[in-house]
């Protein structure tokens, strides 16, 4: 099929971007029946101690299931999802399970009492942080549970709080407060404010993969060096802890930790998998 592009020129309307356009159609209005039918499932990844290698909590990550594709990453859905709006309802239901999962891992995780309870990570979309419900949901699924706020830390992506005016960073606070933590996911891809940093209710670093990846290198970039260790410092001095995404190699942890990182999260620990598997992981450690 041709496309005018106009006159006598002719353009081939490119047939891979036509099946992804209809995909993309067909997902979105997939959507809604998908969650009804409980198609999405959430994977888990240990977040590690960089200090004594110990567990110490998982990031939720969510997928799903689709009929007729098989498992879809969030990064082709969650775009659709918070285009139609379905983000609230699904982020509602991965906040409920992820929370009801770390419950029943603090259960069965008597062993590990020094490290404190394993804590859970979930993922919020610009668009939950702007819906009235998000505390009081959060309140309640915490209360259903009995899950206490200090073991919940809210995933923000740096670019979602750019620019943020009061009203938005007002439920974020709200939540603070109440003890949970929140997280600047990716950071260091935006462009926000250092200084902007004191201001917003958060109390961790997640340093964005592309660091990591620049600690690959043996010897790793001197300047990356420098802008992590500055990055380490700032944030230490304002009393947040730093979290290191995608780590892949031992090197990179050894480097990581050198550089002062408190944890970290990649596929040199373990890769996103189910319950289970986190709770092996962590009962391992508890029992040496
Ligand atoms: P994110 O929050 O930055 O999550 C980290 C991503 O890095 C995950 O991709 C994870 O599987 C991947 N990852 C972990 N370790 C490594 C590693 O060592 N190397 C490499 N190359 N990758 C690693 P995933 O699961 O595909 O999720 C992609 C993004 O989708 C997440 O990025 C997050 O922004 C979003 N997302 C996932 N679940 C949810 C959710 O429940 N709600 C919302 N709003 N967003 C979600
Ligand atoms: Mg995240
Ligand atoms: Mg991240
Ligand atoms: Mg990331």
């Amino acid at each position: 099929r041709a496309k005018s592009a106009g006159g006598n020129r002719f353009e081939l309307a490119d047939p891979e971007s036509d099946a992804r356009a209809i995909t993309r159609h067909g997902l979105t209005t997939a959507l809604p029946a998908a969650l009804e039918r409980g198609e999405f499932f959430i994977e888990y990844q240990p977040l590690v101690h960089l200090g004594d290698g110990s567990v110490r909590g998982a990031e939720a990550l969510v997928r799903w299931l689709h009929p007729q594709h098989g498992v879809l990453s969030p990064d082709r859905f969650i775009p659709l999802a918070e285009h139609t709006g379905l983000i609230v309802p699904l982020g509602r239901w991965v906040l409920e399970q992820s929370v009801r999962q770390a419950r029943a891992w603090q259960e069965r995780h008597g062993g590990a009492e020094a490290l404190g309870p394993l804590r859970i990570n979930v993922n919020l979309s610009p668009c939950q942080l702007t819906h009235p419900g998000l505390v009081q949901d959060t309140v309640d699924i915490l209360e259903r549970t009995g899950v206490e706020p200090d073991a919940l830390c809210l995933e923000v992506t740096e670019s979602a709080l750019i620019g943020a005016d009061d009203d938005l960073l007002k439920p974020l606070r709200r939540l603070a407060e109440m003890g949970v933590d929140i997280a600047l996911d990716d950071f260091g891809t935006g462009y926000s404010n250092l200084a902007n940093l004191r201001r917003l209710p958060v109390s961790i670093l997640k340093l964005d993969r592309s660091f990591t990846q620049s600690m690959q290198q043996y010897p790793a970039d001197p300047v990356d060096l420098k802008i992590v260790e500055g990055i380490v410092s700032l944030a230490h001095s304002l009393d947040l802890a730093v979290t290191v995404e995608g780590v892949e190699t031992g090197a990179q942890a050894e480097q990581l930790r050198i550089l002062g990182c408190d944890t970290a999260q990649g596929w040199y620990y373990a890769r996103p998998g189910p319950p289970e598997r986190l709770h092996d992981l962590a009962l391992a450690d508890a029992t040496g």
